[in-house]
């Protein structure tokens, strides 16, 4: 036979893979991106596997169009990776393969060069007197220059920073034909020669000893270490001593928008090898990380979730920072959490992997409890800052302004007054999340959603959250037409508006995810925060992420009731690291810091636990609650969503793969539903879904494992929409 089988992959939403022949005499490895032809059109695959055994005649199979990449752009290694991923989150294969891939090599066929634009002198170029160029002595510097060069060539870049404001003498050097521009091969980047660190104090130094090593194998440590306690100081020293092993380190941060800091001291001990991921960069520019990545050319990669796709070669060492953070888990699509997967990745490269928080998740302080993880711990703050004084504020029956009671207000007053910063700090953005007519009672419903819109009085909106849709305010009650319409409850923007009339002497900056849409303007206004004086800061949940702010002295948490009383399980324990967070961006200078937090409910047993004796015992008494109730991670779940036009379709098709999970031998499994969803409709659909948990995670897969097919085999499966979700952290 004169031609092979490969097996490959496309992004589409199925299960199976796909069988194409390819000539004998045709190059192409697994990992190879093809041509192929696929339905009526033609579409771009990657090949999982050669010279398989085809399923069906092969005389039916259609050959590949063409091959893409000289060389494999993702590894053996990385592939069964990839195949591992698919088949625990039981997620399309080929919609997950295609997540390794930077985004324009999922669409363009042609993969960017990766190497280095530059300038090389032509034989008559090297042939030129310098001497004969007196009239034109920045032509005969740079011939000059350019001769000693090797190969007599450099790269732009290089020529930028060696011989500024040379541009147009290189392109009138470049007219004579005496240069020529060539495409010099990619280079490694170096990491900096002596990076100096800080003098580790006895508890980082026991950290970095213990995670140290472990180089070389498989270990999870939770780094369980007080905001502003040196846990950055322990990652750089750990990539400092992975990248001397000539080894590539993955760090997982939640944002890195909000938190360009982070980037900042990374590339300033280490050099360009630190390289970031984020969506603010061009296709091409995450290409071109991607690429010199995957080469081993730059050896530090600083992302967000979906960094954990990337194929970095010779892993040495991951880093998960903020490991609690909810962001780290993709709830839309193909749902996977990043934190979870870089266990998996660190095992399968042998090598240690760090879990970084100051409020690390009840599944980690879990698996510490069971032995699993080690358990490394920085309880002081580093560079001597104290730990803030935390104290309640009951406003049961108190008059507020905006929010704000009376005792607050005067903190803030006289702490502004001291010439230092204060934080106020309320989870809602928008300037209310009502807009009601007293007059009738009418209020801001979204039509589509069974939610209120926000009213955004800036941009004059009423804005939905949950699906977006959006409407001009109206100037009169849509019901009853009367000019009676009122805010209730406040946002950041009303926050904003009542703290600059208040203290209107004060630059204040206003923090969330409204303020900050355009591009560079947080970190423009964060600068601001580092000139002396008083300043006030308000925002939402983006505040506690990460950042460090030395002058801010108080902080102030509008309303912690939100987390109280939530149906969510996982509600309390958002709202504790929440709250420990934010406070930890008090005092972190040299002044001591100072946390109110107001509250309705001061004696609630979880604020009083979170108060009085911390975040730890906080979270073991959270996790006696969750054995007792063999909540996770005392159990697994799964959750599989339908939403459909008609809440009977989505219950019916549901109703029907509960019936199929209880046949047989699926003992061990609970089946919980089919229910509606907390929010039962949204973007005008209905919503349901039914619930799966088992103490043991075998038993919860192997029932996962029939489901796809089986929901895709129903009668009316077209008209629903469905989903799993592994390990899901909301029921939303
Ligand atoms: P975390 O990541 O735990 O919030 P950081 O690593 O950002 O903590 O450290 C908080 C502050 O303490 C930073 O300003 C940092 O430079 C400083 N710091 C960290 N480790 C030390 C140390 N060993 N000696 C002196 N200062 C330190
Ligand atoms: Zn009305
Ligand atoms: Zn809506």
């Amino acid at each position: 036979m004169n031609e092979r089988l490969v097996r490959v992959s496309v992004a589409v939403p199925l299960y199976a893979q796909f069988d194409y022949l390819v000539p004998q005499a045709q190059k192409i490895a697994a990992g190879s991106r093809v041509r192929v032809p696929f339905g009526v059109g033609h579409v771009i695959g990657v090949v999982t596997a050669i010279d398989v055994t085809a399923d069906c005649p092969t005389d039916k199979l259609k050959r590949i169009d063409a091959v893409l990449d000289s060389a494999p752009l993702l590894s053996a290694d990385h592939l069964a990776f990839m195949r591992w991923v698919a088949s625990y989150y039981h997620h399309p294969p080929g919609e997950v393969l295609f997540a390794a891939l930077p985004l324009r090599l999922r669409k363009s066929e042609n993969a960017l060069k990766v190497g280095e634009a530059a300038w090389q002198l032509t034989e008559a170029g090297l042939a030129q007197a310098p001497e004969s160029l007196r009239r034109a002595p920045r032509q005969a510097e740079i011939l000059v220059w350019m001769a000693e060069q090797a190969d007599a060539a450099a790269p732009k870049s290089l020529l930028k920073t060696a011989l500024p404001n040379s541009d147009s003498v290189l392109r009138a050097l470049h007219a004579k034909s005496w240069l020529r521009e060539i495409d010099l091969p990619p280079r490694a980047d170096k990491a900096l020669s002596r990076p100096r660190g800080l003098a580790l104090n006895p508890a980082q130094r026991r950290a970095l000893d213990a995670v140290d090593a472990d180089f070389g194998s498989f270990q999870v440590s939770l780094l369980d270490g007080v905001t502003g306690s040196g846990k950055t100081e322990v990652y750089l020293q750990l990539t400092v001593s992975a990248l001397a092993k000539d080894r590539s380190v993955l760090i997982l941060v939640p944002e890195i928008s909000l938190t360009p800091q982070l980037f900042q001291r990374f590339r300033a001990r280490l050099g360009d090898t630190v390289r970031v991921q984020h969506s603010g960069l061009s296709d091409n520019e995450r290409e071109q990380v991607w690429q010199r990545i995957r080469l081993g050319l730059s050896r530090v990669l600083l992302g967000t979730r979906s960094a954990i796709f990337n194929p970095v070669p010779d892993l040495g060492l991951v880093i998960v920072d903020e490991e609690h953070d909810p962001s780290f888990k993709q709830t839309e699509g193909f749902r996977y959490s990043a934190r979870d997967l870089a266990i998996v990745r660190a095992k399968r490269a042998a090598c240690p992997v760090v879990l970084g928080s100051a409020t690390p998740s009840l599944e980690s302080l879990r698996n510490v409890d069971a032995g699993r993880y080690r358990h490394l711990r920085l309880d002081e703050r580093a560079g001597g800052a104290l730990s803030p004084a935390v104290d309640l504020l009951n406003i049961r029956g108190q008059p507020l302004s905006c929010g704000l009671s009376e005792p607050l207000l005067k903190k803030i007053g006289s702490t502004l007054a001291n010439g230092e910063q204060v934080m106020v700090f309320l989870n809602r953005r928008g300037y209310a999340p009502v807009l009601s007519c007293f007059s009738c009672g009418w209020v801001s419903d979204c039509p589509s959603c069974d939610a209120r819109q926000t009213l955004h009085r800036a941009s004059g909106v009423l804005w939905c959250h949950h699906c977006g849709a959006q409407r001009r305010v109206p100037s009169r009650c849509l019901d009853c037409g009367a000019d009676d319409l009122h805010p209730l409850g406040q946002g950041t923007e009303q926050l904003e508006d009542f703290l600059a009339e208040r203290f209107a002497d004060v630059p204040l900056i206003r923090i969330d995810r409204d303020a900050t849409a355009r591009k560079g303007s947080l970190q423009r206004q964060l600068e601001r925060l580092n000139e002396p004086g008083p300043a006030l800061l308000v925002g939402t949940q983006m505040l506690a992420k990460g950042h460090h702010f030395p002058r801010v002295t108080l902080v102030g948490v509008v309303d912690a009731d939100g987390g109280l009383f939530s149906a969510d399980f996982r509600a309390t324990e958002r709202m504790a690291q929440l709250l420990v967070q934010v406070a930890g961006r008090a005092g972190r200078g040299d002044r001591p810091g100072h946390v109110l937090i107001q509250t309705r409910y001061p004696d609630h047993p979880l604020l009083l636990t979170l108060v009085r004796e911390g975040y730890r015992a906080f979270a073991q008494q959270a996790l006696r609650e969750r054995a007792a109730a063999s909540m996770p991670p005392y159990s697994h779940q799964a959750l599989l969503r339908a939403d459909a036009r008609h809440m009977e379709d989505a219950e019916r098709f549901l109703d029907q793969v509960a019936a199929w999970a209880s046949e047989g031998a699926r003992q061990g499994v609970e089946i919980w539903g089919p229910v509606p969803a907390p929010m039962a409709r949204r973007a005008g659909r209905h919503r349901a879904h039914l619930l799966f948990q088992s103490p043991r995670r075998d038993r919860l897969h192997a029932l996962l494992d029939g489901l796809p097919a089986y929901a895709a085999g129903l009668s009316n499966v077209r008209r629903i929409r469905w989903a799993l979700d592994v390990d899901p952290i909301d029921l939303y």
